[in-house]
């Protein structure tokens, strides 16, 4: 019989430059292809939810990309860990390829799963393919994960060589793919979901829409540092979330700004390494997922108000700012990088509720949702986790909103009761002279929930206090 191998796809959802693909094509001229819709994830979810959507198209497009290079990929509903040892039992599969997961529920399945197919005589495959530099890669020269970015960066840079951006050439390799019957895919209902509003935003899901991003940014790359910090100015990629499912390649990416070169390029490639170094340090500390990485705040006390954080969630805080940001989050699954900022420090030091319920709450409505970012991103905002800044540093919204929407273009998309506002007292309605004639702050927007200044002092004692 000749030797088939399995590739099991799971956040890696393209069947170009794809490690696990690439390696098991090119040890095997048998080559089934499955993706796992996992129940043990699915559970947890609401019926409607913008991510199943999202990937369900991106399987299905998947689907149909390797159906015309002559192949077929097997979708399945269940446990992955009793589901792939079973499927690679029946198709008499020698090895089982898949890319490295960093994730702690992931490194635990893939373990339990290893096992399974280990006792079936069945080997199990992993490549690195999600990030440029992993786990070990990127050390100090004492051996140690390093836990500030600015050197981790610098090494980053440092080691990085030409065959690190290299391409995986898979679609030569693609006519080694096993022919199958064609199997349906099941639907979104089949899976016990709804579809959403998903097809009402502006993001395209699969391969397809992960190019069109890229090839419209590369267009742009050259102002992204002077733009990407104002979320009313298309500055940024948006491609996180065909990062978090690999419908984009890391490599290409990292490949493209290195290549353009310049300022806009490198402080985008500078983005990217802060998303390796979010992965590295999950890795290395998984602990994190669960508390500070900085002992000393393990154990602060926040008061944890429940109508603050519920006002918050829904974006009527009383800071235009916030409230806008946040409900860019509810209504699109997006928000931009200096909004989460701001949102998040206003969350713990404003509000002073604990960071991982603002964490938990973006882990539920971002379609890019990624712990190891997601989870850096709070712990730094928080100053729990990795960063050479300490507690003091406290966001002031309404400064934030001067700087970086100037003219109120941004909060009048989001908050439009405040569309008649002036462009000074857009930012901080109660601080204004005059209000436009029919508008009465308390009704027809809120007052704000907290005074930032008092606020801002009852944080710096809490952190104090654990110090
Ligand atoms: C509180 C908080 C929570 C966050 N949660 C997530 C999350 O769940 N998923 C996620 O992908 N990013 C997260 N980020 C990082 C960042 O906000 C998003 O990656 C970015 O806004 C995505 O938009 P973009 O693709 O247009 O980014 P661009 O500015 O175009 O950047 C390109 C890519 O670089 C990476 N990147 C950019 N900024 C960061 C950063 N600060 N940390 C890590 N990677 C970065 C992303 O992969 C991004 O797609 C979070 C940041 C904060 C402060």
């Amino acid at each position: 019989m000749p030797i088939r191998h399995l590739v099991w796809f799971r956040r890696d959802l393209r069947d170009f430059d794809q490690a696990a693909l690439f390696h098991a094509l090119g040890e095997s001229a048998s080559v089934y292809t499955v993706f796992v819709f996992d129940t043990t994830i699915l559970a947890g979810l609401p019926r409607a939810d913008r991510r199943v959507e999202f990937i369900w198209h991106c399987v299905a497009e998947l689907k149909r990309a390797l159906r015309a290079s002559g192949g077929e990929l097997l979708v399945r509903h269940g446990d992955p860990v009793e589901l792939i040892p079973r499927l690679a039992q029946e198709l008499g599969i020698t090895a089982v390829y898949c890319n490295r997961d960093y994730e702690p529920l992931a490194l635990r399945r893939d373990a339990l799963v290893a096992d399974r197919l280990a006792g079936l005589g069945i080997d199990f495959r992993q490549y690195k393919d999600q990030v440029i530099f992993e786990r070990d890669d990127i050390l100090t020269a004492a051996h140690h994960p390093y836990t500030v970015f600015t050197p981790y960066k610098n090494t980053w840079l440092k080691r990085l060589g030409q065959a690190d951006l290299d391409s995986y050439p898979v679609r030569e390799r693609l006519a080694r793919l096993a022919p199958c019957p064609d199997e349906p895919m099941p639907s979104l209902a089949a899976l016990g979901f709804e579809a959403t509003d998903l097809g009402a935003l502006n993001v395209v899901p699969g391969m397809d829409g992960g190019m069109a991003l890229l090839e419209a940014f590369g267009q742009r790359i050259d102002r992204y540092k002077t733009l990407r910090d104002f979320p009313a100015k298309k500055g940024v990629s948006y491609l996180s979330v065909h990062l978090r499912f690999g419908t984009v390649s890391i490599r290409e990416l990292a490949r493209f700004a290195w290549n353009h070169g310049g300022e806009g390029a490198m402080c985008w490639l500078n983005e990217l390494i802060w998303r390796e170094f979010y992965q590295q340090l999950l890795w290395h500390f998984p602990q994190v997922a669960s508390e500070s990485f900085k002992p000393a705040y393990r154990d602060l006390v926040f008061p944890n108000d429940e109508e603050w954080f519920a006002a918050w969630c829904e974006g009527r805080t009383g800071y235009p700012l916030v409230d806008a940001a946040m409900r860019q989050l509810n209504g699109s699954g997006y928000m931009h990088n200096r909004l989460r900022m701001v949102t998040a420090s206003f969350l713990v030091k404003d509000l002073l509720i604990d960071w991982r319920w603002g964490e938990h709450y973006f882990a539920e409505k971002l379609l890019d949702y990624d712990l190891a970012s997601n989870n850096g991103g709070w712990q730094w905002a928080a100053s729990t986790g990795c960063d050479a800044q300490p507690y003091f540093r406290i966001f002031n919204p309404v400064t934030q909103s001067e700087k970086f929407d100037p003219e109120g273009r941004f909060i009048r998309r989001y908050v439009p009761e405040l569309a008649a506002l002036d462009n000074k007292a857009i930012h901080a309605p109660w601080l204004a002279n005059s209000l436009p004639v029919g508008f009465r702050l308390g009704r027809d927007y809120p007052a704000p929930l907290v005074d930032h200044a008092a606020q801002r002092e009852a944080a710096l004692a809490l952190y104090q206090r654990a110090s």
